[in-house]
């Protein structure tokens, strides 16, 4: 299944949440969750007037949510539950924590890029290293106490001076270490469910896709 590419802020109208998915813009009073906070389309105004959300529709908008958050297809998001369904613990947080650990959510949450669209953009690019060796694979796993870093030639790349700005203002995560002016940080341990700051309700996604 190809990536999505229509309107983002679609998306998270239709989840009624913010995605974050345009960067430093779902900031400002321009988020359209601000300005339109209804589902998008024609009937989007009327959804209030709606039945009550069906065991199933909650499930499945829960895992929409998620999985529109971290960028993922269907494919991926299936493949990447299946893994963690197999691992010891709670198949939730697991799911949770697999996705942090997805190496262009890291180099989002390092600061490094505003989204996790722009992240991947330069995991794709060659621009990020881990432990030293150029990996362009959004999806490659980040284990604690590796080392994640802009490559030398591309720190100057004006998005991600910009993104390191505004990491300086917020701070990044307790399981996440960043030098700002080396643009190299560190995952320093796996994330419990309550270090990841995503407003889900995971076990409606494992219930969704036991059925
Ligand atoms: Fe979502 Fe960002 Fe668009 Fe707001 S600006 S609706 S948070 S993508």
């Amino acid at each position: 299944m190809a990536r999505y590419t229509g309107p983002v802020c679609k998306l998270c109208r239709r989840e009624g949440t913010k995605l974050f998915l345009k960067g430093t813009r779902c900031l400002t009073e321009k988020c359209a969750i601000e300005r339109r906070a209804y589902p998008p389309g024609q009937h989007g105004q009327a959804a209030g007037r709606r039945r009550k959300a069906s065991e199933y529709q909650k499930q499945l908008r829960e895992k929409q949510k998620v999985r529109r958050l971290y960028g993922l297809t269907e494919r991926q998001f299936r493949n990447t539950f299946d893994r963690v369904r197999k691992l010891p613990g709670v198949t939730g947080s697991n799911l949770l924590i697999a996705l942090e650990s997805r190496l262009d959510n890291v180099v989002h949450r390092m600061g490094f890029a505003p989204s996790r669209k722009s992240a991947r953009q330069l995991v794709r690019h060659g621009h990020v290293e881990v432990n030293g060796k150029r990996v362009d694979v959004p999806s490659y796993l980040v284990k604690p106490g590796q080392e994640v870093k802009i490559a030398e030639q591309s720190r100057n790349l004006t998005s991600v001076r910009a993104s390191l700005e505004a990491l300086s203002r917020a701070g990044p995560l307790s399981w996440i270490t960043v030098d700002a002016d080396k643009a190299v940080g560190k995952m320093t341990e796996v994330p419990t469910r309550d270090e990841i700051p995503v407003a889900a309700q995971e076990q409606l996604i494992v219930e969704l896709y036991s059925k």
